[in-house]
């Protein structure tokens, strides 16, 4: 699904340029789900988010499902994005002044989506996320746990192939954490490609295989056993 060959990325102040992404490849295969680690300022934000096509890279190659998109537009990008991406971030990112239903609907306006189907799509994802409930409450309402199920299924709405998530049970005690990394299992095992940022060795182990990363770099992709 992914192949990532000497990806480079650069931020430039007046000052200093820092080189964020420094040759890094990397493959990722349909079905997989993948963690990738490293420390703090390693580069996996910003190797985040040119996955995601919110960000482009300054050189190298970006292929994915067999499109070069390193040199994709703005547009195009937006376009591939929200057709087949699902994003799940720590602070959960849901918008404050929306319902939890309005929130997951949200994606299937942007793509277009008739408000019968809409309906139906929504109510589907919130029952598998056992959060209809709740589906009439703002964000504020609920608890950290119940806010992640919500962005989770705001994130799959669209069955996107792929779930980039980052730092998902950051912000989580443990017992809420672990439910979000079984339904992120479930949603892999169902199909979906998964790949993860995070510091927790514990959440990497529901993973497949951790890509660490140093200094913009991979160091190792190791295969889990
Ligand atoms: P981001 O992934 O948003 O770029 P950082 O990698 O900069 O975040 O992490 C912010 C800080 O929080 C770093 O100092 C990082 O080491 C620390 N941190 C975040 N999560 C954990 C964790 N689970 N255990 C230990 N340190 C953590
Ligand atoms: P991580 O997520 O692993 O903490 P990042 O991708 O956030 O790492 O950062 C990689 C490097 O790029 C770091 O040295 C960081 O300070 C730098 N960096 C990230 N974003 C910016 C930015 N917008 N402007 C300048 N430097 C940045």
């Amino acid at each position: 699904m992914i192949k990532i060959t000497d990806l480079e990325k650069y931020y430039r102040t007046e000052e200093v340029e820092t080189i964020a992404l420094n040759k890094l490849s990397m493959n990722v295969n349909t079905g997989e789900f993948v963690a990738i680690m490293g420390p703090s300022g390693c580069g996996k934000s910003t190797l985040l988010n040119i996955l995601g096509m919110l960000d482009d890279p300054d050189g190298g190659s970006y292929v994915f499902n067999d499109v070069e998109v390193a040199h994709f537009n703005e547009r195009k990008r937006a376009d591939l994005r929200k057709h087949n991406i699902g994003f799940v971030f720590q602070s959960f990112n849901l918008i404050d002044e929306l319902t939890v239903f309005e929130n997951v609907e949200l994606p299937l306006i942007y793509t277009g989506v008739p408000s019968s189907e809409r309906v139906k799509r929504v109510e589907e994802v919130l029952d598998k996320m056992q959060i209809m409930h709740r589906r009439n409450h703002y964000p504020q309402q609920l608890s950290g746990g119940q806010q992640q199920r919500v962005a989770i299924a705001r994130a799959v709405v669209n069955k996107p192939k792929l779930i980039l998530a980052d730092e998902p049970t950051g912000n989580l005690d443990s017992s809420n954490g672990n439910e979000v990394m079984e339904l992120l299992t479930d949603l892999n095992e169902q199909g979906t490609t998964i790949i993860m940022v995070t510091h927790s060795e514990h959440d990497a182990r529901y993973s497949h295989r951790i890509i660490r990363l140093l200094d913009g770099q991979t160091v190792v992709e190791n295969i889990m056993i």
